[in-house]
């Protein structure tokens, strides 16, 4: 991830061709640089850390598979795919002003994709833990994280629709 012409882009997939000149390249914003283009992403590893990104269950055999049908399955499609490059919440005023406390778009996605599982058994646990001022209620809507993501998906969804399933 990186700071291209102003807005944030994972840098091998950007085409050089498709950039107005000149180009400008800065490391991604609101982190500690640590030197040229690379950021200290420490604290954005931490912030994902504390939605528990991982699967919960009851059964903890692991040697047979999790089922699910295909309509539980859907309901992962555009969260499962995020790689983590960090250009979402470094595209985030509320991720910028408070990056110590709010959890970041990339960890509220995270979240909402196990929320959704069906075979996760954490859903009440995960949605109190996000029923903070720090996560979902510190999103402002302003949409720079989904317009920023460059595999295409949508943290600004996912954080409204976890208000909903807390509503
Ligand atoms: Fe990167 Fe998109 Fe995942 Fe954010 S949601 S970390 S921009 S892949």
């Amino acid at each position: 991830g990186m700071n291209v012409n102003g807005k944030n882009h994972l840098s091998c997939i950007t085409r050089v061709s498709e950039l107005s000149q000149p180009i400008v390249i800065k490391p991604l914003p609101g982190l500690p640089i640590i030197k040229d283009l690379i950021i200290d992403m420490a604290l954005f590893y931490s912030q994902y850390k504390i939605v528990e990104p991982y699967l919960q269950t009851s059964d903890l055999d692991p040697n047979h598979e999790h089922l699910q049908s295909p309509e539980q399955r859907a309901l992962l499609d555009g969260s499962y795919e995020c790689i983590l490059c960090g250009c979402c919440s470094t595209a985030c005023p509320s991720f910028w002003w408070n990056p110590n406390q709010f959890a970041g778009p990339d960890a509220l996605l995270a979240a909402q994709r196990f929320v959704v599982d069906s075979r996760d058994i954490k859903h009440i646990d995960r949605i109190t833990q996000l029923d903070n001022p720090n996560t979902v209620f510190r999103c402002r809507h302003i949409q720079n994280c989904t317009d920023a993501c460059p595999k295409g998906l949508n943290p600004s969804r996912a954080i409204q629709e976890l208000k909903s399933i807390m509503v």
